[in-house]
């Protein structure tokens, strides 16, 4: 502080000396020395424009008379008028406020107190208290707070001082002590005593500064509401927006509905606002508002009030444990599964007993301390390190699971074109499945308005369908245009043998009777029995209209205000197992969800087209609401429907930016177009007024679901339609897909399945090896056939991200034609592929889990043999290649993405790592093979869903059990990858702006595979010279980003020799390097 005061009396000086000059011109030399006096005052003028207020400080704290240290006042207010706020933050940096609080305590000794003093003093501190950050405690600490309060109480009809107070008393109150302090001291009254209706005009301005000052601590929220405020200010409030009709009193209104919402925070607010039939105020007056656009920050903050106060309910179940009961044959001595064992009967797992409500505070706190801990801080952890793990005699089983690195071909009738002795292994799907029994039946054609739901596997003897493309009688044209070529007219199964070259309904169906499920499910979804055929047409991401979810929210709210407007009629209940579609006289939508992969749990008819549905949690778990798959029949053609899913988990969703979900009509189907298409409007996502039990959300307690709702409407009579989260894909169609693959191989592929293992289910895991067949028996070619590099891939460990199984199918399929792109391929390298590790999961209409009800992708460290059979095998087929000295070059698994567009990938660095904590790291540590950084390279270059921007290779430590950290630290694979894809759509490349298909899904993995190619050229490739060029040609100009601290250089041509495989030279890293803070792992909310 001294130094600038020095400077200032200097200056002082200065401005004295120069003024002096003036006055000794005046009147004698003024006229003749016009120059001089030019010079001075410009002198003057430029010591008051840049130092102004330090003079005025200097001296007004030297001042004993009030009028000189009211003129300094009426100055520095001029000053600080101008500079836009800059001069009152130098000010404010050169002590500023606290020569005003002095000033303000010795100005309130004096009896009585200057009222104009009081009046400038306050005018200048509400100007300079925004910009000091301890204005609040400094006012404290100096006693200037109990001051303006006094002020206030002894002037409350001085409306010309009030005003100036009670800014500042704004600014002080954003320090929570002054807030709690000023509540002690009867502030929260005076303000009631203040704030006036609308009829009172005078005191308008008083009323628009008094309410927005100080409910926001907790116990100034009490106090209003011991003081029975509540009814005042809602009264108040309605009398505003009665009066206001031009609307020119926004602040006023804005700031009742501010102190409602903070008085709301509590628990005792929400009461006295429910009591005051606060709901009812509010929603007339949001409704009046609707129409006029700028009263939208009225609507939104009514609407948050309402939200929050609205009471909370439980969701109509008796239990959040799954309708379905898997008994474990153990169960895991910790973890989710063992909690939901030992909780004891009797507990209420739908809602707590307490109501302890979060606060929007709250959970941004939450938040936050989550993404500090989510980045792995352990440098050692970090490195890849072989573990050294199981002895190779426990691993020597796993041989047989590579027959191709041993076999030689000698007994040659293999190159005689019989296939079969390759494939004799165990192509357990087409012979398990028993062929001899029940034939499946379609529909009678004596019913043939209505196609029967579902399609049985035995029952109603009937016609049957497929091949021959048989009839089903219709009168379905009697709708008129909606059904397309019905009239009179015979309905024909879609043979989808030539619209589909892979997909075969009877096959299908033999392929179901082999499926075990938990709830034994006898019937087939039509869709999967007929196939899906991708639509031709482009599906852009729907464009969301102005206001959805605040009306669709205000629909939810007239539930209560209009309570006699609700049906409130279950239509379908799971947990009556006996009969879930409850009958009725056709008023009502009939569903259905007892399919594989179905999930559905529960329908509650809310109004005449209005349905509440619930999702079933995962088996032997109590939440991972997210997929879902239905029937709806029983629609009356051109009616809006609203759907709303009311038990959705996840804090934001891609239905909020433009994804639809997928619908299916049979009639569409029977007409030639068997195909999911992305429905429904008025679609969006937000939290609804279901309680979520503490048990189901991690422990934390006052938790809400959210909801998600979409409008749709029919256009056929008598149709059956299904509904999903994404294009599904079941376990039974992978085994259909499987089996066709089959008849792809020619004598050039080498392919084989086995079975890795038995699910907990029963069901069996297969396994896939794909290859060429060596090109002769010498003993080149099958050296060079032995020692291909392997890739490891595998998808779907979680059943609700069917998106990565289309990617599969995209893979499998190119891996499998004709192409010399696909045979180049085939001859690279032996495919290890395990298209399903979770059969159970997706078959059971899981979202996330097995039948354990564990996330099989974060049991990778230590899966158990029992209760995590595919797992543990799929790691030790590594842990056995790693003994081999042949572990993978690239392992990826195939993953969704529900809150992300594009395709990109997670991959593993210890710099990248490094880089996104704090941890000190030696440059040894960050000296690193950056090959991994080429396969999504590459990606990003040919396959128009990929985005680098969107890839991390951060390490997480909440990831460190899934298959891309285990595979990558324990058993050595630098390019170990998870590689997810949307489930809404792109925002780059070719597909910006539409929502992802199964065309381009299946697109992306054959692309995955053409880049695989392009990986191999670099891996063979030892000119250095040509290698640069094609690096060039796969790099492209733009990537040029260094980073700063670290010598790339240095990293060149490194390579983790940990996986005893080949590595690529790695040059290709070092230029495609995106700056780190363009990776932000908080954008990698990532569900893998
Ligand atoms: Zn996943």
């Amino acid at each position: 502080m001294n130094k600038p005061k020095m400077a200032t009396e200097k200056g002082n000086s200065r401005v004295l000396m120069l003024l002096g000059q003036l006055e000794r011109m005046n009147g004698e030399a003024m006229g003749r020395d016009v120059e001089t006096a030019r010079q001075v005052t410009a002198k003057i003028l430029h010591l008051i424009q840049t130092q102004g207020e330090m003079y005025c400080l200097c001296v007004v704290q030297s001042s004993r008379d009030v009028q000189t240290t009211l003129n300094i006042l009426y100055i520095l207010t001029e000053l600080l008028t101008v500079g836009e706020g800059r001069r009152a933050g130098v000010f404010v940096s050169k002590g500023g406020t606290g020569v005003l609080f002095q000033i303000l305590i010795s100005a309130s000794k004096e009896l009585p107190p200057s009222e104009e003093l009081m009046l400038q003093l306050h005018s200048l501190l509400a100007k300079v208290g925004p910009k000091d950050r301890k204005f609040g405690v400094k006012a404290r600490l100096s006693g200037a707070l109990n001051v303006t309060v006094n002020l206030l109480k002894q002037n409350l009809q001085n409306t010309k001082l009030l005003l100036p107070c009670l800014q500042v008393l704004r600014v002080y109150s954003t320090n929570s002590v002054n807030a709690i302090s000023l509540g002690k001291n009867g502030v929260v009254e005076l303000m009631f005593k203040i704030v006036a209706p609308y009829s009172k005009k005078n005191t308008i301005k008083v009323t628009s500064a008094a309410p927005l000052f100080f409910l926001s601590a907790e116990t100034n929220a009490r106090r209003a509401v011991d003081g029975g405020h509540v009814p005042i200010l809602l009264a108040l409030y309605l009398d505003w927006h009665r009066n206001d009709t031009r609307h020119r009193h926004m602040l006023i209104r804005k700031g009742l509905l501010v102190c409602l919402r903070n008085i709301t925070n509590i628990k005792l607010g929400r009461k006295a606002f429910i009591d005051a039939d606060g709901m009812r105020v509010l929603y007339n007056s949001s409704t009046e508002c609707l129409p006029v656009r700028t009263l939208d920050p009225l609507i939104n903050t009514s609407s948050l009030i309402m939200r929050k106060c609205f009471p909370k309910n439980r969701l109509p179940l008796p239990t959040i444990k799954s309708a379905f009961h898997y008994q474990l044959p153990h169960i895991p001595a910790a973890g989710p599964v063992a909690q939901l064992y030992s909780q004891p009967p009797g507990v209420d797992d739908v809602v707590d007993e307490s109501d302890n409500e979060e606060t929007d505070a709250d959970t941004e706190n939450d938040t936050r301390t989550r993404r500090t801990r989510r980045i792995k801080t352990d440098l050692n952890k970090l490195h890849p390190k072989k573990i050294p793990g199981r002895p190779f005699e426990e691993l020597r089983v796993y041989e047989r699971f590579f027959v191709e690195l041993s076999e030689d071909f000698q007994a040659s009738i293999l190159f005689t074109v019989d296939n079969n002795c390759i494939s004799q292994s165990i192509n357990f799907y087409l012979y398990s499945v028993n062929s001899t029994t029940r034939t499946h039946t379609l529909p009678s054609p004596s019913a043939p308005t209505h196609i029967q739901s579902p399609l049985l596997l035995g029952g109603i003897p009937a016609l049957r369908v497929g091949g021959g493309g048989s009839n089903w009688g219709s009168d379905c044209g009697s709708e008129g245009a909606e059904d397309e070529g019905a009239e009179g007219a015979v309905l024909e199964v879609p043979d989808t043998a030539l619209l589909l070259p892979l997909h075969d309904p009877d096959l299908y169906v033999e392929m179901v009777k082999g499926t075990l499920s938990v709830p034994q499910y006898a019937e087939v979804a039509y869709p999967d029995y007929f196939g899906h055929v991708a639509p031709t047409f482009r599906e852009p991401h729907l464009e969301r209209v102005y206001g959805v979810q605040r009306s669709k929210i205000f629909q939810d709210i007239e539930r209560l205000i209009h309570p006699n407007d609700i049906v409130d009629k279950v239509v379908y209940d799971l947990d009556i197992p006996s009969c879930p579609l409850i009958e009725d006289n056709g008023e009502s939508l009939k569903f259905n969800s007892q399919f594989e992969s179905g999930n559905l749990r529960k329908v509650v008819q809310v109004r005449k087209n209005e349905y509440d549905l619930v999702l079933n949690s995962d088996i032997n778990s109590n939440h991972y609401h997210q997929w879902f798959y239905f029937e709806v029949s029983g629609m009356r053609v051109g009616t809006m429907y609203r759907f709303n899913i009311i038990n959705c988990e996840k804090s934001n969703s891609q239905f909020n930016y433009g994804m639809q979900v997928l619908m299916y009509s049979v009639q569409e189907a029977i007409s030639g177009r068997p195909r999911w298409v992305r429905t429904g409007t008025d679609i969006c996502y937000y939290k609804n007024h279901f309680a979520r039990s503490s048990i189901a959300a991690g422990g934390q307690k006052g938790k809400s679901y959210y909801t998600m709702t979409f409008t749709t409407s029919f256009s056929h009579k008598d149709d059956v339609c299904y509904f999903a989260y994404h294009y599904p894909y079941t376990y039974s169609t992978l085994k259909m897909h499987l089996s066709k693959l089959e008849a792809l191989r020619t004598p050039q592929i080498y392919l084989r399945q086995d079975v890795l293992c038995e699910t907990l289910g029963g069901n069996k895991c297969p396994l896939l090896t794909i290859t060429a067949m060596p090109e002769s028996n010498s003993n080149d070619h099958i050296c060079q056939f032995r020692n291909r590099p392997l890739i490891f891939l595998s998808a779907r460990v979680h059943p609700g991200e069917t998106n990565a199984s289309w990617v599969m199918k995209g893979t499998l399929e190119f891996l499998m034609g004709t192409s010399p792109l696909a045979a180049s391929l085939r001859d690279a390298y032996i495919f290890k592929i395990v298209p399903m590790l979770n059969p159970d999961g997706v078959i059971n209409g899981n979202h996330r889990c097995s039948l354990s009800g564990e996330d099989l992708n974060r049991q990778w460290q230590s899966p158990n043999p029992e209760l995590h059979p595919t797992i543990y095998h799929t790691k030790s087929l590594l842990q056995y290649l790693a003994h081999i000295q042949r572990a993978p070059l690239v392992f990826c698994d195939y993953h969704g993405h529900s809150r992300k567009k594009n395709v990109f990938m997670y991959g593993c660095s210890v710099k990248e790592t490094v880089w996104q904590s704090n941890i000190s790291a030696t440059s040894s540590d960050l000296q690193e093979d950056l090959g991994y950084r080429a396969l999504p390279k590459i990606l990003s270059q040919i396959a128009p869903a990929f985005s680098m921007a969107s890839c991390s290779f951060v390490v997480e430590r909440s990831k460190e059990s899934t298959a891309r950290v285990v595979v990558w630290r324990e058993i050595g694979v630098q390019r170990s990858y998870t590689m997810e894809s949307t489930l809404c759509g792109c925002d780059q490349g070719k597909y910006k702006g539409l929502q992802i298909g199964t065309r381009e899904l299946e697109e992306m993995g054959a692309q995955f595979c053409v880049a695989l190619l392009r990986l191999k050229r670099l891996t063979g490739l030892r000119n250095h010279q040509h290698l640069l060029d094609l690096e060039s040609d796969i790099i492209g100009p733009q990537c040029k980003y260094t980073h700063p601290h670290l010598l790339y250089t240095d990293a060149l041509f490194l390579s983790v020799s940990l996986s005893g495989t080949q590595t690529l030279p790695s040059s290709l890293g070092d230029h495609c390097l995106s700056p780190p803070d363009r990776l932000s792992p908080w954008d990698h909310v990532s569900d893998h």
